[in-house]
């Protein structure tokens, strides 16, 4: 398999040279040349398979250059139930007949970035030792991002991680995820500003090519091609279980008592299939996510339905409902109870607008480069607009208020704890439930993360997993430095 750019760069790139790349040199974002298509008879043979064997089924269809035994290897050194705390790795939880949550966030940061991360880190340990070099991670975070990364590569031969982070706003929480660690690949630099000074850092210091390329600075956002690959085993995961004879709470489905092989034989047009499919609610920000949805959906993964839900930063909501694309200034950002979605430009979302415009990088590059930089937004034509339910997206949003009601009735009604991330998605969710059609929200983060929303909701403390209880009165091993980018340069210099 070939990489190529959404901008229209058809040079072909294999896998691990996009592996520790960020953006193509065009500005684009890599995709592969074609989405292989996983055959009906396949599909049912992956249903029985482990999540590790099913990862590496998923994987190798997209990477071909690293040898076989290695990747297996790989894959099953990261999807263990030691790192992700079930057999399962990503088990459904019924809510209701045919309505269920995903649970993504039961790795070491008790978010679903751990799912692609931890994947990542193993990668990235396995071709550095291959190529003999090393990295230097640099990132910015308010939190989720940076935990995932520094969980992933900590003790990982050949990378340093260096993740700045605004000086006490962060959650205690966060903060000593984060700081606790002692690992000595790992720097913790708390920059004395907020998130965004923390990013023109970033900015300056990738924006110095000399600097960047002397000292090997990489990144591990998420528009990196691996991380978006790896969630899209959890689709198919997903599916299976939802659509498994014995899934919990199927029994008020109208489906339940076809079995799979009837299901995937009748998948060509006639009502029969519409039942056999499922439909996923995802709590998104960045679009990465929901992305690795639409890649399983193109590999014929039968999905129905993906339903984009944010919150009250609704610029992809405000994108499905009208083909209309405005990233919005930080300052118009606003600052919500689920801060991972406060996102103003979903940096992944140009892969999606591509396949949509049937990948023609000139209009790609047309619209995001030259539309978005000269008037601040872009249009979809009529034409192109309609196509959008083809591709199966439906979108919706959540307030705060929201967040409160779903997270209470979850709990009265399931017993079950969510986070405001997953409310976002729920909530969104059971605007577009459909008969006969399962509905899995993906859980994005463990409600421990978020403790003070959930008293608001709850009137009580969130439950935090064992191994995390009293992690804030662990030392702390962090640096406080002023928002200069000169200082963090020699920071890096003098400790990688
Ligand atoms: C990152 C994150 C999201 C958003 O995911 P995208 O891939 O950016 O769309 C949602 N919820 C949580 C908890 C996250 O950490």
């Amino acid at each position: 398999m070939k990489y190529i750019s959404t901008r229209g760069d058809k040079t072909p790139r294999g896998f691990s040279d996009i592996l520790l790349e960020g953006l193509a040199p065009d500005g684009g974002l890599y995709l592969p040349t074609h989405y292989p298509m996983v055959p009906r008879a396949t599909l049912a043979q992956w249903s029985k398979l482990s999540y590790a064997d099913l990862a590496f089924e998923v994987l190798s269809l997209f990477i071909d250059d690293i040898p076989a035994n290695d990747l297996y290897e790989i894959v099953h050194r990261t999807y263990t139930p030691a790192v992700f705390g079930t057999p399962e790795i990503a088990p459904l939880k019924t809510l209701q007949p045919g309505l269920y949550l995903e649970a993504l966030s039961n790795g070491p940061t008790l978010a679903f970035k751990d799912m692609a991360m931890q994947l990542l880190g193993n990668l990235f340990e396995y071709e550095l030792a291959r190529r003999g070099e090393t990295l230097n991670i640099l990132g910015a975070t308010s939190g989720d991002t940076g935990s995932a990364a520094e969980y992933a590569m900590r003790g990982k031969r050949g990378v340093n991680v260096f993740m700045l982070s605004p000086k006490g706003r962060m959650s205690a929480f966060q903060q000593a995820q984060m700081f606790s660690l002692q690992d000595a690949n790992i720097h913790n630099i708390a920059i004395v500003g907020v998130f965004d000074d923390c990013q023109d850092i970033v900015k300056a210091v990738s924006n110095d090519l000399e600097f960047k390329r002397r000292h090997k600075i990489g990144t591990v956002n998420s528009i990196n091609w691996a991380r978006l690959l790896a969630q899209v085993v959890y689709y198919f995961a997903g599916y299976f279980q939802a659509t498994s004879p014995d899934a919990p709470g199927r029994a008020g489905m109208e489906s339940r008592r076809m079995g799979l092989d009837s299901r995937l034989m009748g998948l060509d047009g006639d009502k029969s299939q519409l039942d056999e499919r499922v439909s996923f609610a995802v709590p998104s920000g960045n679009f990465g996510n929901i992305c690795a949805g639409h890649v399983a959906r193109m590999m014929g993964l039968p999905i129905k339905r993906l339903v984009l839900a944010t919150n009250e930063n609704r610029v992809l909501d405000e994108f499905f409902r009208t083909g209309i694309y405005r990233p919005r200034a930080s300052a118009e950002t606003f600052e919500t109870s689920s801060p991972s979605m406060d996102i103003s430009k979903a940096s992944n979302f140009e892969r999606f607008v591509f396949d949509l415009l049937g990948r023609d990088g000139d209009r790609t590059r047309e619209m995001f480069k030259a539309q978005l930089e000269k008037q601040g937004f872009f249009q979809l034509s009529p034409a192109e607009f309609a196509r959008i339910s083809v591709y199966g997206f439906q979108s919706g949003h959540s307030t705060h208020a929201d967040r409160l009601a779903t997270i209470r009735r979850t709990w009265e009604a399931n017993g079950l704890m969510i986070d405001t991330h997953t409310a976002d998605g729920l909530k969104v969710a059971r605007e577009h439930l459909e008969p006969s059609v399962p509905m899995i929200v993906l859980e994005t983060a463990l409600p421990a993360k978020f403790a003070e929303t959930i008293v608001e909701a709850l009137g009580r403390e969130p439950d935090r997993p064992a191994a995390l209880r009293g992690i804030e009165a662990l030392p702390k091993r962090f640096k406080v430095m002023t928002a200069d980018a000169a200082a963090v340069k020699s920071y890096i210099t003098e400790h990688m």
